[in-house]
């Protein structure tokens, strides 16, 4: 029996839209106490039961785990991680050789709201979003090992940052299970699309690598042959390494983070050695975009989520339309340009009209090649359109 919260008249609707999220003005009442992350039953105000989720404080009161009566035990984990393993077998991506690394649960695009869980090799790192999940967090370890069997060997928890920092959790990341044969200190390597990538989910960001642009990655190899690359934002070089897999002339990589221009570098002697065409930058994107004299033919611009939230949105839109403008005015004749953003709040058409205007700025003529978004393994709720972050472009600019 799990505690009773109760719908306003007339607020079920979007639950039985199967929507994962109850606003908090959506309730008229609770019986009882409830806690951030408690499983509740969430009732319409006769009483009748229409979803199970955690609760939580905030203006999203409930995130649904589940639309049936059923218990939130250790067999339901299992089947819900089995679920998105089934899901990424279909994608060819658990057990490929090619590519060691790949999202398994993408919060609400795989039902499990408020959980992450990536795989690199044969570590799982986990980042909990919400109480609900943190609370949980042993129940998804075991739920791993048993999905995954004798593919995992460690499970890693990041969730320090990530999971809601008023909740005095004093969440301190680390392993929650490691084979006894599990090395410690040697470097991580995995492979995307076979291509080689170190990696160190301890010290990296998100979870140690985006994953999220592995396809687009392979786009920009099968456009660089004989570019010169700008590639902005790199992070640990991920598009860099495929512009000079796809026969790049020369590459710039460029982020704000030492320690990822630093990885980038390896990345880049991992794959090719020594005396490559490449350079890396420890500097602001935006500026060195802006002030650069350098000539480019091919330039990524993959900054973070300008917009973390609604309210952030104009501004966001401003400092992506200047970043963007900068780029297609300095672009040579001929040259492609991969643009994204990342930030959900930012909407596709919102993003399109963006770049529209920066083309407009610049005064460059402009064609649309492809448009981008996240891949497979990033699963979007067909309930929960929220869930597609990731827009993109790919731009030739005349
Ligand atoms: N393209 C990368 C992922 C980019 S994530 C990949 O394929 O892996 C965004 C990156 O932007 C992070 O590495 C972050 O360190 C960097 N960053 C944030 N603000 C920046 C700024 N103002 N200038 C340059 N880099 C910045």
């Amino acid at each position: 029996m799990y505690p009773k919260l109760y719908l306003k008249r007339n607020k079920e609707e979007s639950l039985l839209r199967r929507h994962p999220w109850v606003f908090s003005g959506a309730l008229a009442r609770a019986d009882g106490q409830l806690e951030e992350g408690t499983i509740a039953d969430v009732c319409d105000s006769g009483g009748k039961f229409l979803a199970r989720g955690h609760c939580q404080i905030g203006s999203i009161a409930v995130r649904v785990l589940t639309f049936r009566d059923e218990p939130i035990d250790r067999a339901w984990w299992i089947k819900r991680t089995a679920g998105a393993y089934a899901v990424r077998k279909a994608l060819g991506l658990a057990g490929s050789r090619e590519t060691t690394c790949y999202r398994l649960i993408h919060g609400e695009g795989d039902m499990l709201p408020g959980l992450i869980v990536d795989i690199y090799g044969d570590t799982a790192v986990m980042q909990c979003h919400s109480v609900g999940m943190f609370v949980h967090r042993e129940d998804i370890c075991a739920a791993l090992r048993e999905v995954l069997g004798g593919e995992l060997r460690a499970v890693y928890d990041k969730s320090s940052r990530t999971a809601p920092f008023n909740a005095g959790l004093d969440a301190a990341d680390g392993y929650l299970w490691k084979a006894e044969d599990y090395p410690d200190q040697e470097e991580k390597i995995v492979l995307e699309s076979g291509r080689k990538f170190a990696v160190d989910w301890e010290r990296g960001q998100k979870t140690g690598l985006f994953l999220d642009q592995r396809e687009s990655r392979r786009l920009v190899m099968q456009f660089a042959r004989g570019r010169r690359v700008l590639n902005t934002f790199c992070y640990t070089g991920g598009f860099s390494i495929f512009a000079l897999g796809g026969g790049a002339a020369s590459v710039d990589s460029v982020d704000s983070s030492g320690y990822a221009v630093e990885m980038a570098d390896r990345n880049v002697l991992l794959n090719f050695g020594a005396g490559t065409p490449h350079r890396a930058f420890t500097a602001d994107a935006t500026k060195f975009v802006r002030d650069t004299d350098g000539r480019y033919d091919m330039i990524i611009l993959d900054p973070p989520a300008f917009a973390k939230h609604l309210k952030a949105v104009p501004n966001a839109l401003q400092a992506y339309r200047r970043l963007n403008a900068s780029a297609i005015a300095k672009i040579e004749p001929g040259g492609i340009l991969f643009t994204f953003s990342c930030s959900q709040a930012v909407l596709a058409d919102q993003f399109r009209t963006m770049v529209f205007s920066a083309a407009a700025i610049a005064g460059r003529s402009v064609r649309v090649l492809h448009r981008l978004s996240q891949p497979a393994d990033h699963p979007v709720n067909i309930y929960h359109p929220e869930g597609e972050y990731l827009k993109g472009l790919v731009l030739y600019v005349e």
